[in-house]
């Protein structure tokens, strides 16, 4: 691709996140995270914000080597604190509602050698940090976006078989066919795929399945589903009314299941990088609903740590339902990332609930979501299981069954 032509979409892509992404208002507040290599389209963001009418565009740059740097060396009550100042910066944007864009750029083994005992204080640090933006997140009171730009280092990964110089241009290849930055009106394409998405929600919104039983090699299992619960797509309202599209791609429609009611074995069939390490091969054996056994033959540490974070990071908050044959999954090509690896596959994540995947969830008090059977935790981290020998039954509450994916795609319903 001529730099023209690529600067020409990276600037459809900044606009697609900006218009579409966050749907940005005016007088709002932008905050905007990024690596500092990411600079020429955080660049074009911030231009495309403030010309949508954005009072403020705060941009927090980080970047990969010096965090390491400091996961490695720093005094470790520097890794494990939040400087008062940081969370007060956090306050503030929360009361202003602002909007937060994501740009995920990180190579999946980012953190790669650091010791285990940092790497868990580092996660507590992160989680009290982001705590306040999560809940108001779950509860769709701010908009956000995450979008994913390619860097060195996570295009390596992705291909590893091209010459250095093709592999950047490769992912970004990638990146922009999968958010549609190729079609002549990319948003009016990403409306047209969001209404199919919702169209299915709706489907399963009007069933109200009570489990949904999952089964493929070396899976089977039940997921109990919440009275009420509500399946999303794609597509996010904010409280204040504002439509916007939380993940860049998404292929998936999702809900909350009851944290009480998972029984069975589960295998995951995709890797997953969580703080910087890969997880691969997990099995997780659950009862009433809490992983009662839990293997990973690759960072198992990792894992552990995870299901040792809270009560909820060893009960399920998502399960969403993807096609095998959605372009991502066709693509065959394994990201490293979760933003772009859930939308290949049916996943399930290990921690919180969203509050909006119950009816009426995001009015109600953690109490009353506990008792729906939302899980609640620190901790949402999404794992893969879907493969084209998938097979799922939705279980109606009088116990009959309807096929709901045959051989890793929707069964064909009559
Ligand atoms: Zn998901
Ligand atoms: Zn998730």
């Amino acid at each position: 691709m001529e730099p023209q032509e690529f600067q020409h979409y990276l600037g459809k892509y900044a606009q697609l996140i900006v218009e579409f992404g966050i749907n940005v208002q005016p007088g709002q507040t932008v905050v905007l995270q990024a690596r500092v290599n990411q600079y020429p389209l955080a660049r074009l963001i911030v231009k495309e914000a403030y010309a949508k009418g954005a009072s403020e565009v705060v941009v927090n740059w980080e970047d990969d080597f010096i965090q390491k740097e400091t996961l490695l060396h720093a005094d470790e009550k520097v890794i494990g604190e939040v400087p008062e100042d940081v969370m007060l910066q956090g306050k503030r944007l929360l009361a202003k509602g602002a909007s937060r864009i994501n740009l995920v750029s990180s190579a999946p083994d980012a953190y790669a050698g650091v010791p285990q005992e940092r790497l868990a204080l580092f996660q507590q640090a992160t989680n009290k940090k982001l705590a306040g933006f999560r809940n108001a997140a779950q509860a769709n009171k701010v908009c956000w976006n995450l979008s994913g730009a390619a860097s060195p280092e996570w295009a390596a990964k992705v291909f590893p078989e091209l010459p250095a110089a093709e592999q950047v241009p490769a992912l970004w290849d990638e990146i922009f066919k999968t958010t549609r930055i190729y079609t002549p009106d990319s948003i009016a394409a990403w409306r047209h795929h969001r209404d199919i998405l919702v169209a299915k929600a709706q489907e399963l919104n009007a069933e109200q399945f009570n489990a949904l039983h999952f089964t493929a090699e070396g899976t089977d299992l039940v997921v109990g589903l919440p009275k009420n619960h509500f399946w999303d797509a794609a597509s996010s309202t904010s409280v204040s009314g504002v439509n916007f599209m939380a993940n860049m791609p998404t292929e998936e429609v999702f809900t909350a299941p009851d944290a009480q009611r998972v029984d069975g074995i589960v295998k995951s069939t995709k890797p997953l990088s969580y703080l910087g390490t890969i997880i691969e091969g997990i099995t997780l054996t659950f009862k009433d609903g809490a992983v009662v056994a839990g293997h990973a033959e690759k960072g198992d540490e990792v894992l552990q740590s995870l299901l040792q974070v809270d009560e909820g990071s060893r009960r399920l908050g998502e399960v969403a339902l993807v096609p095998d044959e959605s372009p991502i999954s066709q693509s065959n090509i394994t990201f490293y990332t979760t933003l772009f690896d859930e939308n290949a596959s049916n996943h399930l994540a290990l921690g919180a609930a969203y509050a909006f995947n119950l009816q009426g969830g995001e009015k109600m008090k953690e109490e009353e979501l506990i008792a729906a059977g939302l899980n609640r935790s620190q901790v949402h981290v999404d794992f893969m299981i879907g493969s084209p020998n998938t097979n799922i039954d939705g279980v109606r509450a009088d116990g009959t069954r309807v096929p709901l994916f045959r051989n890793g795609n929707w069964a064909v319903t009559e």
